[in-house]
């Protein structure tokens, strides 16, 4: 028996479908090709031969540096192959979470996609880089004893540094048997099938890239990466997927929220889109309104979790969504796992309507964060419910309400949990709240010191920005639906909420924007 391997799980159908397309993307002068899994396969195995060359032992890191692409596929593959963990990291990563990301992991290599910009770095380790021509190395990497002979389903995949939207990133060591595990459990919920065209609109080293990869590729369909350009414009993002046949689309709720307000009707020529998953965190309900809508016949997939399972549960968006429903649903974990939720004395909360904090039970947990048992020990736990067995589960930091039929429901993170004069408050409810005022179709809120004291206050993104909000109006609307110690004190119209690298909600950036004076 083949020890699990990411490898050879995305390239089984080289042997089965070779001629099906397993990247289908613009050529040097813009016109769309498809790679076929053999040339696929091909373009790996010219890599693993270079990067065999090398001397490198299982367990030796190499950071690739690069947007989603055939080449960029080929390149994380082939390290998979070779029991060499990747580190993705796309070229816009700033130069100085770069150099903390390459001391950190300290890679044997660091290879980068052919035509990116020089930058200055360090040398940590070998350089090298990557594109159609193969993969030539500028500097080799040190050799090393090697002390490894085979590459087991326990050692690492890869390490994804996540972005740090609550604390300071975390590097997240996933196996090659978790991920197996993982896209296999994708596949038997049929998330996507061949003749399937997924797209993947994530920067690379968001893992919702590395699974917009995997699922496409393990189930025999075709990856279509689409370019930061073309996300720039929606009529160049509509356009391109409508070109590229797409019918899948993977990206955060942000994604969507230039064409909604700016082009709705442009998404109607999607004809071939039947489904669109978005995850990474809540889509605000107006603006997911609009998006089944305008998109009548999509499935609409709520796919909530986070690294450190790669994700935890996909769950449908009912069509039409209920005219009173406040929250999403985010159902129960996919096939092979199970939600739990725990109360603050370590029992199961079993009452429908009632709140608790997430445990993921699955075999596809990651294996801890590099190089920090300590925070590691505080997320693999041993179960609350039963914790005798020794078995580890995911403490998950996010709170949800169980619904009737053991459904969850999203309600916020345990960290956003603030605590105003005595009271716990969601700072998701009251964004909830503030996307039913007629106009707003987003908003975000934050406890912002002032004066000694903490105070809450809003942003909110509006229909028409033209129309402008009327500030004393919002703060009477949050008045009549909550009580008074959830009511922000301000609430501001902002053009657009900030975003980390990876599209969510920058909640530093926003807690700043509202603590400045004006
Ligand atoms: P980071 O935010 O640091 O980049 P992750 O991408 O792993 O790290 O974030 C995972 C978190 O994002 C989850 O714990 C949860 O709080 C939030 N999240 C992910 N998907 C959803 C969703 N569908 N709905 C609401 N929140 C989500």
């Amino acid at each position: 028996m083949e020890p699990d391997n990411l490898y050879r799980l995305l390239m089984a159908p080289a042997a089965a479908t070779p001629d099906q397309p397993a990247v289908v993307q613009p050529d040097e002068d813009g016109v769309l090709e498809e790679i076929s899994y053999r040339a696929l396969d091909d373009r790996i195995r010219e890599y693993a031969t270079v990067l065999d060359g090398l001397g490198l032992d299982v367990g030796d890191r190499v950071v690739v540096e690069a947007d989603t692409s055939a080449a960029a596929v080929a390149m994380l593959l082939a390290c998979a192959k070779l029991g060499l963990p990747f580190v993705p990291v796309s070229p816009q990563t700033p130069d100085s979470r770069l150099r903390t990301i390459l001391q950190s992991v300290g890679p044997a290599l660091h290879v980068r996609a052919d035509g990116l910009a020089d930058r200055e770095l360090a040398e940590v380790g070998g350089r090298g880089r990557f594109g159609r021509d193969g993969l030539v190395v500028e500097l080799p990497p040190v050799r090393g004893p090697r002390r490894r002979r085979a590459v087991l389903g326990t050692d690492t995949a890869y390490i994804v540094f996540t972005s740090g939207s609550t604390g300071r990133p975390k590097g997240v060591v996933m196996s090659h048997r978790s991920i197996v595990t993982f896209l296999r459990a994708m596949r038997a919920d049929g998330l996507a099938g061949p003749g399937d065209r997924v797209a993947s609109t994530s920067p690379l080293q968001f893992d919702f890239a590395l699974f917009g990869i995997g699922v496409a590729l393990s189930s025999g369909a075709a990856l279509v990466p689409v370019r930061r350009e073309q996300l720039d414009s929606p009529r160049r993002m509509v356009a391109f997927l409508r070109e590229a046949e797409v019918t899948q689309v993977h990206g955060v709720p942000s994604l969507w929220r230039p064409v909604l307000r700016h082009d709705p009707d442009l998404l109607s020529g999607l004809t071939r889109l039947r489904s669109v998953v978005f995850a990474g965190e809540e889509f605000p309900l107006p603006e997911l309104r609009r998006l089944q809508e305008t998109l009548p016949a999509a499935r609409l997939v709520n796919g909530y979790g986070a690294t450190e399972s790669m994700a935890a549960s996909f769950t449908d968006v009912p069509n039409p969504l209920p005219a009173g429903q406040d929250r999403l649903s985010i159902g129960h974990a996919h096939t092979g796992a199970e939600m739990t939720l725990v109360d603050q004395h370590g029992a199961a909360v079993t009452e429908p309507g009632q709140v608790g904090e997430i445990y993921l039970r699955s075999p596809a947990l990651f294996t801890g964060y590099w190089n920090d048992p300590g925070a590691t020990a505080g997320v693999l736990v041993l179960d609350p419910i039963e914790p005798r067995h020794g078995q580890k589960v995911l403490r998950t930091g996010d709170l949800a309400r169980l619904g009737e039929q053991g459904e969850l429901y999203f309600i916020g993170r345990a960290d956003f949990q603030v605590q105003i004069r005595g009271n716990r408050v969601e700072l998701g409810e009251i964004e909830g709240t503030l996307t039913r005022l007629p106009g707003v179709t987003a908003a975000a809120v934050s406890l912002v010191p002032r004066l000694g004291n903490h105070v809450l206050m809003a942003a909110v993104v509006l229909d028409d920005p033209a129309a402008g909000l009327d500030q004393a109006e919002a703060i009477a609307f949050c008045a009549k639906e909550l009580p008074a110690y959830m009511v922000p004190r301000s609430v501001h119209a902002l053009s657009e909420l900030p975003l980390t690298e990876n599209g969510k909600v920058d909640r530093a950036v926003l807690n700043r924007t509202l603590a400045a004076p004006r």
